[in-house]
């Protein structure tokens, strides 16, 4: 087996990605998407891009897409690079911007794609653990690392660094590129976006499959100095010169028109992730104090596999991991209001609190 295989990869572990189910219906807490639909101006922009004009290749800039969201978030045009997917922009950094000869760093309970991609780029790392409390020890990150890669909030726990320690992180790497993934910071969590300006080094990945609800359409982008994004877009064109497809493009652009829409669909949200985790508490789950738009939880009582499995058969998918340190824990995604009253109903069930 594995014959002709490169000797780079005959060891790796691929990534698995949270289940898609397609033989029946669950209430589907498992991978982190929003519930509500992308915004009405994304849907019909979509729409509208779906003609006799898909004949043509999308513009390899996507110079109008970078031009909203630079104007958005107040930098250049060529401050932003557009990618499919923040995954991808994440692989791209590891190819663009870290080096084979110096280790990076990033926690060890963090995003498990990390690691692979490591791996498949050949990029030496260390990893970081957690405090007791899953909070980052950002003094360990400081130094001669090779690079710095870590989401903020976290995942799976949703713990916030504040901006002041991701400041920290960004100064005391000077020699090195510094990626703050961003994918859940419109769920509560205050943007390294404003450090751009003093830290050339800093660069911020983002990703609309979350707070915009375009999980589907794959798009995720970086911001970052031009000279930073120049290596992105030094890396893309030598692996495909196309950005986005004409109706991602299309979509996003039309998602970052809405403002009052994602407003509204961020907070839903978080209203609904503090009412499921006052109403876990309750049921004596530990919660973790997330910004995400997913709560991170265990319970003194039972194991982890035990609750996935118990969810599963009552037809609720949430995600389970069983690493050390985790294997209690179970990260579950903030769906509607009426899902998470079933969540907990079948919750409260299942530890017998409904006597
Ligand atoms: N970063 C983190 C921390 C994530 O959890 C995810 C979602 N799995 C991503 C990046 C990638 O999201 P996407 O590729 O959909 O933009």
């Amino acid at each position: 087996m594995k014959e002709f295989w490169s000797s780079r990869i005959r060891d790796m572990v691929p990534y698995t990605p949270g289940e898609q189910p397609k033989d029946r219906t669950f209430i589907k807490l498992n991978t982190n998407e929003n519930p509500y639909p992308p915004a009405p101006r994304a849907l019909e922009a979509a729409k509208q891009a779906v003609g006799e004009g898909l004949r043509l290749y999308p513009d390899p800039e996507a110079g109008q897409l970078r031009a909203a969201l630079a104007a958005y978030h107040g930098v250049k045009a060529e401050q932003i690079f557009v990618g499919n997917g923040s995954d991808e922009v994440l692989a791209f950094c590891f190819q663009g911007l870290f080096e084979p000869a110096r280790a990076i760093c990033f926690p060890d309970i963090s995003y498990s794609f990390y690691p692979v991609y490591a791996g498949l780029f050949g990029i030496p790392y260390r990893e970081i653990p957690l405090r007791e409390d899953f909070t980052i020890p950002v003094e360990e990150f400081l130094g001669n690392n090779g690079g710095v890669i870590l989401p903020n909030p976290n995942a799976p726990t949703g713990i916030a660094l504040p901006l002041a320690e991701v400041e920290r992180l960004a100064a005391g790497n000077p020699t090195a590129a510094v990626v703050v993934d961003e994918a859940y910071v419109d769920f509560g969590t205050e943007s390294a976006l404003s450090l751009l300006d003093r830290y050339p080094n800093l660069l911020v990945v983002r990703t609309m499959s979350k707070s915009r609800s375009l999980a589907g359409m794959r798009v995720g982008y970086a911001v970052g100095s031009p000279n930073l994004i120049a290596a992105l877009n030094c890396v893309k064109n030598s692996f495909n010169s196309y950005t986005l497809d004409r109706i991602a493009l299309a979509a996003a652009q039309g998602s970052v028109e809405d403002e009052a829409y994602f407003q509204e669909n961020r907070r839903r949200i978080m209203d609904t992730r503090e009412k499921t985790a006052a109403a876990l508490e309750k049921l004596g789950f530990r919660v973790c104090p997330s910004q995400a738009n997913f709560l991170f939880v265990s319970h003194p009582e039972r194991g982890g596999k035990e609750l996935l499995d118990t969810l599963r058969a009552q037809g609720i998918l949430v995600r389970w991991w069983g690493k050390p340190r985790i294997e209690d824990y179970l990260r579950i995604t903030i769906g509607t209001e009426e899902e998470m009253e079933q969540l907990i109903q079948v919750l409260r069930q299942t530890l017998g609190r409904d006597k």
